[in-house]
């Protein structure tokens, strides 16, 4: 397949012809369709097989075909650590080179200041390592009762950090009409508890 069959629009197309990719991967050519019909998805996959643009570059189209209503953000993205956290930023900063498109970044190890003046500028795109999104949260810096596409990346990894109470938390944050994208690179049962606890008629996709 072609990235130009899976409905992506010419300013995601044109970034992606810019990092010379040629074809989708297994896991984009799925689910990418999938995301930008606003399904939720359950995606199955490791990192290294092309999984953060999956859902990155259909998440960046849908917010740059809309405009923000309220200065809150429009996606939470969770990642279990600042690494994984930082790396979904950078792909962000090359997919949405053509888009107007903002994140901020909350995670530890940074100004909480810092990170609390950017979201407060308002952004597209939250990308948050749990406990430090609760912790805002918590002082009262933070609404999500307008963040409609959640994104848990690596959920066996946030299972392994004790991280899901937290994640269980913050999904009662936001709207529960959103749209829910789950990725776990194994599908345990109690990944499996969660996915069906957090999903609304998922499309799964394995790779
Ligand atoms: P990920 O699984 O998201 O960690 O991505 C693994 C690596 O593959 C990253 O360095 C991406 O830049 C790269 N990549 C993602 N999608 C493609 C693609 N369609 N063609 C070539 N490289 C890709």
């Amino acid at each position: 397949p072609l990235f130009s069959d899976l409905g992506l629009s010419e300013p995601l197309l044109r970034a992606i012809d810019e990092m010379g990719y040629k074809h989708p991967t297994p896991i984009q050519a799925q689910a990418i369709p999938y995301v930008l019909m606003g399904r939720d998805v359950l995606g199955v996959a490791q990192t290294g097989t092309g999984k953060t643009a999956s859902f990155t570059l259909p998440l960046l189209d849908i917010l740059s075909g809309s405009r923000a209503r309220a200065r809150m953000p429009r996606s939470l993205i969770l990642e279990p650590t600042r690494e994984l956290a930082l790396q979904v930023a950078e792909n962000f900063v090359m997919y949405g080179k053509y888009t107007k498109l903002t994140h901020a970044l909350l995670i530890g190890g940074e100004s909480m200041a810092d990170q609390k003046a950017a979201l407060n500028a308002g952004v597209d795109v939250l990308i948050a390592t749990p406990g430090r999104l609760l912790d805002l949260f918590e002082r009262g810096g933070l609404l999500m009762t307008q963040t409609r596409t959640l994104v848990i990346d690596e959920a066996d990894r946030m299972l392994d950090m004790g991280f899901i109470p937290d994640v269980e938390r913050i999904v009662t944050l936001l709207s529960p009409n959103r749209q829910t994208l789950f990725f776990s690179a194994t599908m345990a049962p109690e990944i499996k508890r969660l996915a069906d606890a957090f999903l609304q008629d998922p499309k799964e996709v394995t790779v």
